[in-house]
């Protein structure tokens, strides 16, 4: 970390200031110039809060050096982490397609999507049975009976299946649930973070609304730093001022991710453009950016969903796209 010290600083302060950052641990290097001091902080200086520093009244401002996130960084893990879910896996050359409703809504629903998600090649079921909506008076999802009806689809199909935590007062629920996601809106629940740390499940982290990817990687590092290392990132999608499409897919952030960590990415086209029309074209964009998997809304009969049904492709066309997806991972040496 460099701090630029004011014109007016004083040595006296600097000296104080050095003082102070040596007594917490860390070696000092100042450098005087002719207008300012500069200190180079040497030490793990991720636990230090750029702004705290910032607003000390000598410093003139703070740069960070090197990434407060260090178990996420893949400065100090070099290999692709493969997520690996009962056998199905996630990263480092094995693509994951993750499909399914936007919310489980019957057992004829789920159990037939699964199917054909299945007979297509997909390799996981997605579903919501705990859903995050906007409006109060919108459907909300099954809850604990969406659950359940997941687990007639997995034993069905024997399909992975991977679903939304909403809060941790669900957790004992999701026992038998083998991803949890933590959707868009729960991306800086630090509570929830810290508790998702503990267990040992592998864990789908959605990017926040408005977050930057150093602000989602440092939420992979909360994970992470509870001790549970199976984190898949999941790009679906940023607010901007763009209203053509409901989000805008941020596509340069997988290869932008892939050299700053190790985990494996996931694009989410579905909830990134709103559009069903627009979901193949973006999938297959994705597997070409270095993506290591998909989730893409699948629903039997989209225009009667209870929720996304806009942005819900039917399983025939998800079939169709499953060619082409399987033509590009071939290309990018990808196994799916
Ligand atoms: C979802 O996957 O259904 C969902 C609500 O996603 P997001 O959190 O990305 O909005
Ligand atoms: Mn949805």
């Amino acid at each position: 970390m460099i701090i630029v010290c004011k014109n007016s600083a004083g040595t006296k302060r600097i000296e104080e200031l050095t003082n102070r950052f040596e007594a917490q641990g860390f070696r000092t290097h100042c450098s005087q110039g002719t207008q300012s001091t500069i200190i180079g902080l040497i030490g793990d200086t991720s636990k230090i809060d750029v702004e705290d520093v910032q607003a000390l009244p000598i410093v003139e401002k703070v740069q960070r050096v090197s990434e407060p996130f260090k178990l996420v960084n893949r400065k100090f893990h070099a290999e692709d982490t493969i997520v690996d879910v009962n056998g199905v896996k996630i990263g480092g050359g094995s693509f994951g397609v993750i499909a399914g409703p936007c919310s489980v809504e019957s057992e004829e629903q789920i159990v037939s999507c699964a199917r054909a998600i299945k007979a297509a090649g997909g390799t996981f079921l997605r579903g919501g049975a705990f859903k995050p909506r906007t409006s109060p008076y919108a459907f909300r999802g099954l809850k604990a009976k969406g659950l359940d009806l997941l687990l007639t689809a997995k034993k069905e199909t024997g399909l992975p299946i991977v679903t939304e935590l909403m809060s941790l007062d669900h957790l004992d629920l999701f026992n038998d649930v083998d991803v949890i996601q933590i959707g868009a809106r729960n991306m800086q629940n630090f509570e929830m973070l810290d508790e998702i740390g503990k267990c040992n499940k592998p864990i789908l982290l959605k990017r926040g609304l408005a977050n930057t990817i150093e602000e989602w990687l440092m939420s992979a590092e909360y994970i992470m730093s509870g001790g549970n290392e199976n984190v898949i990132l999941c790009e679906r999608g940023i607010r901007t001022f763009e209203t053509a499409t409901r989000n805008t897919l941020d596509i340069a952030a997988v290869p932008v991710l892939k050299a700053m960590t190790h985990l494996p990415i996931v694009v989410d086209p579905s909830h990134a453009t709103g559009k069903s029309a627009l979901v193949p074209t973006l999938s297959k964009t994705a597997v070409v950016a270095g993506a290591d998997g998909l989730m893409v809304e699948v629903h039997p009969n989209p225009s009667e969903a209870l929720c996304d049904g806009a942005q819900s492709i039917t399983p025939a066309v998800f079939a169709d796209m499953m060619g082409d997806i399987r033509t590009l991972c071939a290309f990018e040496h990808k196994s799916l």
